[in-house]
């Protein structure tokens, strides 16, 4: 408990600052940079192309490989879009678009 409490308030922590140095235009550049960098890492690590069972974003048509942005769970697959918007894309419609999806 104390440890989910601790890290709350780091991130809030983080959010305070990130809103502060968003006022100050000089530094927040260079310091907003890195930090995408570092979460684009992350996302990469989280969506593996091991972990999707299709070859291609069935909204866009781009590679998995490419990058994935965000993924969702049908009829038992596990599909990676290169985003969340190509994923809104999808779900309106699964069946019409999971041929596009070339499923491994
Ligand atoms: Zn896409």
């Amino acid at each position: 408990m104390k440890i989910i409490i601790g890290t709350s308030v780091v991130m809030a922590s983080l959010l305070i600052l990130s809103c502060g140095q968003t006022n100050d235009k000089a530094n927040t550049n260079s310091t907003d940079t890195s930090q995408v960098a570092k979460m684009d890492t992350t996302a990469e690590k989280t969506y593996s192309v091991e972990l999707v069972n299709n070859k291609k974003d069935p909204s866009c048509g781009m590679p998995v490989t490419a990058g994935i942005g965000d993924t969702t769970h049908y009829e038992n697959l596990v599909l990676g879009f290169c985003s969340t918007e190509c994923k809104n894309e999808f779900l309106k419609n699964p069946k019409a678009n999971i041929a596009a999806a070339e499923v491994k």
